[in-house]
């Protein structure tokens, strides 16, 4: 069984992708795997998805305005509609009386013409009366009776029913100009306005502004099902007893969690043990569009995974050349891309990183970008790599300075939680020396 974690040398790459059971004597490029990845993984198709479960979703079709929102010109403050021309000169020396003729609230709307020299009480989002085109704010406005003094000073509470007596009059302490205070029809939202582009990430304020157009559901592109399929005999169940010479699985959870970050549903966790069988019925079952296989995707005896793709659809490219994660593999079953990730964790999670994720990702209609934040940062201490293979390396950093990991073997997944990102260092690199500056690209976006 090849190590994935080795330090020889790289061997060459090869550009055609048949793979035969002859070890890694060849790999293919990261980049060749990237493109088979982009050339594979399409956008799957829509479907409708109830507002309250569309949030991160993926827009599958431009979203465009049916309606004005709002539908009507309406009051932006608690006051006194009437003619802004019949304000001018108002001040407060100089109070002009309006007559009170009735009230406009929010869903209650005034229902006659206001004529020159007539004023109505109005509340913030209550339509704005017909004859009226601007908003006196209450407080430069007193209520006056000639009767019983009970709207003295200024506006009276939202629920109060008015009866206006002939008598009832407004005394106005500030001019207004034409559309003072008046939100106008369409000011929001315009009937046929574009809302939102197709491949837009739906935000909480995006499922609001569907709603405010009287939407209920959405076009999203379907999910990316996805079927996780842990192999090795060692796997303890975590939660539950291990035996002596059992570790925890730990690909799954990881796996499942980075699915869910990328999009996907996983629709089914599976354990199975090293047996050409048990591997088989697992990579056969139906109903995902891509399979991850966890552990035994390399070349030795136990590894039934790469041969059992071969043999059942296609295996496009086994072993590239980076590091870790060489032992990847990467094809088709049926309809279903499956991807062959090693088993050490490291590894397992940088092949997911690079390929699986991208497709989850593209399947899903999302960006194939990482889904890290980059920084870009100077070297403190050398970072090593060689010459024909991708290097992924965590880092810390220190004092701003970006640091390698000591203890960067693949099985360390604690060096994945120790870090704070990781370098990407290209084939034609060696390394990057101290006071180079490099791309870090952050686990965390909170740093
Ligand atoms: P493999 O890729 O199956 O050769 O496994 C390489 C190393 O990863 C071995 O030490 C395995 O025990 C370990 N490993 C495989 N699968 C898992 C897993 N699901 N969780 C944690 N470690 C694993
Ligand atoms: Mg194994």
């Amino acid at each position: 069984m090849e190590n994935d974690h080795d330090m020889t040398p790289p061997p060459s790459t090869r550009r055609d992708s048949d793979v035969r059971m002859r070890g890694f004597a060849s790999r293919a490029l990261v980049a060749e795997a990237l493109a088979w990845v982009d050339a594979q993984a399409q956008p799957l198709e829509r479907e409708i998805a109830l507002l309250d479960a569309a949030c991160g979703r993926v827009l599958a079709a431009e979203l465009v305005a049916g309606i004005d929102v709002p539908g009507f010109d309406r009051a932006a403050m608690d006051g006194y509609a009437l003619r802004a021309a019949e304000t001018t000169g108002a001040g407060e020396y100089n109070p002009l009386a309006f007559r009170l003729v009735g009230e406009s609230l929010p869903g209650r709307p005034f229902d006659r013409d206001v004529d020159p020299g007539e004023a109505v009480r109005i509340m913030t989002g209550a339509p704005l009366p017909n004859g009226t085109d601007a908003v006196v704010p209450a407080e430069y406005a007193s209520e006056r009776s000639s009767t019983v003094d009970h709207h003295s000073s200024s506006i009276t509470p939202r629920l109060s029913t008015f009866n206006p007596r002939p008598s009832s009059s407004v005394e106005i302490t500030a001019p207004v100009s034409p559309g003072k205070h008046v939100g106008r029809r369409g000011e929001d939202i315009a009937a046929g306005a574009r809302l939102l582009a197709a491949g837009r990430r739906l935000r909480p304020q995006d499922i609001g502004l569907a709603a405010s157009v009287g939407l209920d559901r959405l076009e999203v592109v379907r999910p990316p099902r996805v079927r996780l399929l842990a192999t090795g005999n060692e796997l303890a169940v975590p939660g539950g007893p291990r035996g002596p010479h059992e570790i925890y699985d730990s690909n799954t959870s990881m796996l499942a969690a980075l699915v869910e970050r990328d999009g996907g549903g996983v629709v089914e966790r599976l354990r199975v043990e090293d047996s050409r069988d048990a591997v088989r019925a697992a990579l056969l079952a139906a109903g995902a569009d891509v399979v991850l296989v966890s552990g035994g995707s390399s070349v030795g005896a136990e590894d039934h995974a790469p041969s059992l793709v071969a043999e059942l659809g296609k295996l496009a490219i086994h072993g590239v050349a980076m590091r870790p994660s060489s032992p990847t593999g990467m094809g088709r079953l049926g309809e279903a891309l499956v991807f062959l990730l090693p088993g050490n964790p490291v590894s397992c999670l940088c092949a997911y990183d690079f390929f699986a994720g991208r497709a989850i990702r593209r399947m899903g209609g999302r960006s194939a970008d990482w889904p890290y934040p980059r920084i870009e940062a100077e070297v403190g201490r050398k970072i090593v790599s060689a010459i024909g293979r991708v290097d992924y390396c965590r880092v810390a950093l220190r004092e701003g300075k970006v640091e390698p990991l000591a203890v960067a073997g693949a099985s360390i997944l604690s060096s994945t939680t120790r870090a704070d990102g990781f370098v990407i260092v290209p084939e034609e690199r060696e390394g990057h020396a101290p006071g180079s500056r490099v791309t870090v690209l952050l686990y965390d976006a909170g740093l």
